[in-house]
């Protein structure tokens, strides 16, 4: 095995939405020497730039790596995938573009848990820090930071309609579901500039990536942290089948994802007693809560057929029509083109609700798939999807082996929790119910998914298992906490080692309500100064 004589102060595992801010931030001091590493290769190439490219993309093996989850009751017995961005950028080159950060309550909720600096009246100042929102500066927003983030650039008809028939069925409208509140329904923020996607590449690492204090490794997989005294020292990296030693003076930070943070860390001694022992791994921490604690969103969509031909299902094929769409990109960085994984939506509470906030998320699109990144149908499709904003339903991640090029085994345990199952129930009656107020009923003629023979409770739910699918929000495996399964701490340095920190999707102690590139950018915004103060 080859020793990398190089000397970094950092090195970055994964240059994800987390991997590539971090790297930006960390390298603005000239005295660190940083090392970003990568699995995937660099972002070049159209789709990946292209705002709706991600319907290409997400299924691409080249830049998407997909894991197959293990089959369960609560998806009808169906192997779920999960792609996640194997591409410098990460999932923030492949995601659905939706930019929303979550319900104050939750980030409220964090602290509650005895993660102090993690309210929202704490966190608030790091989401206006990184973005450049186009709306303006305000309390809430801010127009300095490198992530470009626009309102919505595509006004469909059939969306219009729907918003207003939500309002009709007694929902508040909301102008910025990043303000105040999450709660009614409007129009949700993209991340993307001008024309094109502002990925967590394209904002935070082009403008650092020439900087003479920062390395890049691309095609390079990191299998184990390396320790000495319970100190991590560097890493163990694999490249073109050739293993190397890469040394870090003053820490190693695992921005790997949900999936694989957790995996790097079992491989690398800390994680359960027992399944590390089962895979002949040394245990340097015994640390129950690694890989567990697994949160998603499962979703569930109806579709309706539509009588006018409106839905983006027909406007795709109309050769006519996709010339306009083009030319609107081009010239005015507008139109369909531009469309993220939900064009509309928002946030309301069922009779269900736990709390006195939103426990139902709602998206809306003027187009229908069997899934996402398939063809279009090809009849006039019109989609309106929910989940569900806090499930109860917890999963897990674990190695099966101690091959870091393996994939873990996924339980993601969909509705295995009652109130999951119910609010799920709820929310597929409510979008029927919006379907048939006045200002959006003449506008169909039949619903496909999941049909009008499916009119029971037990029918929905049976429909929901057999049919739901996730919207890509694994978080939570390396959970931020003071109890035992706690994996960081407030500060996200790994509990009972020094040098290692954790900091991406992984330490949400509880999923945010809503889509998680959001916060999980402001993760390492808020990681980065932490990292920085403590290496003065
Ligand atoms: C298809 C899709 C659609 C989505 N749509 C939306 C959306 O519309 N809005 C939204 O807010 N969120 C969306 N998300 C979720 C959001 O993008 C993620 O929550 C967020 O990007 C997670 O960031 P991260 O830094 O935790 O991980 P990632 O961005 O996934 O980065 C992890 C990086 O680490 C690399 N890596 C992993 N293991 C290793 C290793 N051992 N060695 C070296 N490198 C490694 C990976 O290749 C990857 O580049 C979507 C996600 C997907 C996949």
């Amino acid at each position: 095995m080859n020793i990398f004589h190089k000397r970094y102060t950092h090195i970055i595992v994964g240059a994800g939405s987390a991997g590539c801010l971090l790297a930006n931030r960390l390298t603005s001091r000239p005295q660190n020497k940083v090392l970003l590493i990568e699995a995937g290769a660099w972002d070049d190439g159209f789709w990946l730039k292209l705002p709706v490219g991600y319907y290409k993309t997400m299924n691409n093996p080249k830049v998407s790596r997909h894991f197959a989850c293990e089959p369960g009751d609560g998806s009808g017995g169906r192997s779920i995938n999960w792609p996640r961005g194997c591409v410098i950028g990460g999932s923030s080159s492949i995601n659905g573009l939706i930019f929303i950060r979550g319900q104050h309550q939750n980030f409220d909720d964090w602290s509650a848990l005895g993660n102090h600096g993690w309210s929202y009246n704490e966190v608030l100042p790091y989401f206006r820090r990184l973005e450049s929102f186009n709306g303006g500066d305000s309390q809430f927003h801010g127009t300095h930071g490198e992530l470009q983030v626009s309102k919505l650039r595509n006004h469909h008809p059939d969306c219009t309609a729907w918003l207003s028939a939500a309002h009709q069925y007694g929902l508040p409208l909301n102008e910025d579901f990043n303000a105040d509140t999450t709660e009614g329904v409007g129009e949700y923020h993209l991340s993307i500039g001008s024309r094109w996607r502002s990925s967590s590449s394209r904002a935070f690492l082009a403008p650092a990536k020439s900087r003479k204090n920062l390395d890049i490794m691309t095609k390079t997989l990191v299998n184990r942290v390396l320790f000495e005294n319970k100190k991590a020292i560097g890493v163990e990296i694999a490249q073109d089948g050739r293993k190397q030693i890469i040394h870090a003076k003053t820490e190693v930070i695992l921005s790997a994802g949900a999936i694989q943070s957790p995996q790097v860390l079992q491989l690398s001694g800390i994680g359960p007693g027992a399944l590390l022992k089962k895979h002949g791994i040394d245990i340097v921490v015994d640390s129950p809560g690694v890989g567990q604690n697994l949160q998603d969103h499962y979703q569930m969509r109806t579709i309706v057929q539509m009588r006018s031909q409106n839905s983006l299902n027909k406007q795709i094929r109309n050769p006519l029509s996709l010339l306009k769409m083009g030319l609107d990109w081009a010239f005015r960085g507008r139109g369909a083109l531009t469309v993220g994984a939900g064009q509309v939506g928002g946030a309301m509470r069922t009779r269900l609700a736990p709390t006195d906030h939103p426990d139902l998320q709602l998206f809306v699109m003027p187009l229908s798939v069997d899934k996402p990144g398939e063809p279009l149908h090809r009849y006039p499709g019109f989609t309106s999807a929910i989940w569900q904003c806090h499930p109860k339903s917890r999963g897990s991640i674990e190695i099966v082996t101690s091959d870091p090029t393996v994939d873990p085994k996924i339980q993601p345990n969909y509705l295995t929790d009652a109130l999951d199952q119910d609010t799920m129930v709820e929310g597929i009656k409510i979008l029927r119910e919006i379907y048939k107020q006045s200002n959006f009923c003449d506008l169909w003629d039949a619903e496909v998914v999941p049909g009008e023979q499916v009119k029971t409770d037990s029918e929905i739910l049976d429909a929901i298992r057999k049919g739901g699918g996730t919207v890509y929000h694994p978080v939570g495996t390396c959970k931020m906490g003071v109890d035992v399964a706690a994996v960081v701490g407030p500060d996200l340095r790994v509990h009972g080692v020094n040098g290692l920190r954790v900091v991406d999707a992984s330490i949400m102690p509880l999923i945010t309500s809503a889509n998680t590139n959001a916060p999980t950018l402001m993760i390492a915004e808020k990681a980065a100064d932490m990292i920085l103060e403590s290496n003065l």
